[in-house]
């Protein structure tokens, strides 16, 4: 489900972000925040589909609250964008609209949730900002590791109509709230510890 996608998606990029850089943690979260929920844009919010889309108002509003801090803290990553507008701005956001249109109109767990979808939006992001890729493919490669544990399967080789799938468990139950929950601490941990030392304390991972 979106939140247990949202916050495995962090924790991916915290993983990989830099000790004591301000701006990797917000890219950090920013990317794989957007990373973790993106392939399930084949999916429409609707009373049905209620966790879609709380999953993209969470999105949103981390977005926006990361980048008001790095705003505030002059972290580098607004300074990044502001420096990068032109043409290729233009193109990645072109590109990530088409794509995530492209989604919308296939059916859940098959396009977006390919090596190749995967590979268009990491291009779509490096467009937009380079700085947030690692992170953001971090995100995206988590969703579809999640995804493949479920019963239902992905077209993880999409255009091909095979369907990869572990059979370990269903989208809702007692395993999407374990994950949810370990996925929140792991990411709080790294959080701590990636920021420790801009606050004067370390957190020590054994
Ligand atoms: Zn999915």
């Amino acid at each position: 489900m979106s939140k247990t996608h949202i916050a495995v998606g962090v924790a991916a990029g915290l993983a990989i972000a830099q000790t004591g850089s301000a701006e990797s943690c917000i890219a950090a979260i920013v990317g794989g925040c957007a990373g973790g929920i993106l392939a399930d844009c084949d999916i429409t919010p609707s009373r049905a589909h209620k966790d879609a889309l709380i999953g993209r108002l969470i999105v949103v509003g981390l977005t926006l609250a990361c980048l008001a801090i790095d705003r505030y803290a002059s972290a580098g990553l607004c300074d990044y964008v502001l420096g990068h507008l032109g043409m290729r701005l233009v193109m990645g956001v072109g590109l990530l609209v088409m794509l995530v249109g492209m989604g919308a109109h296939t059916s859940h767990r098959s396009f977006t949730h390919s090596i190749v979808a995967m590979a268009a939006f990491c291009g779509a992001v490096w467009l937009v900002c380079e700085p947030l890729l690692p992170f953001f493919a971090a995100g995206y490669a988590s969703h579809l590791i999640l995804d493949v544990t479920n019963r239902q399967g992905i077209r993880l080789f999409w255009p091909m109509n095979s369907k990869v799938s572990l059979g370990l468990c269903n989208a809702k139950g007692v395993v999407n709230v374990t994950v949810m929950v370990l996925g929140i601490a792991v990411g709080a941990l790294l959080l701590a510890y990636r920021l420790g030392p801009l606050v004067g304390f370390d957190v020590v991972l054994a």
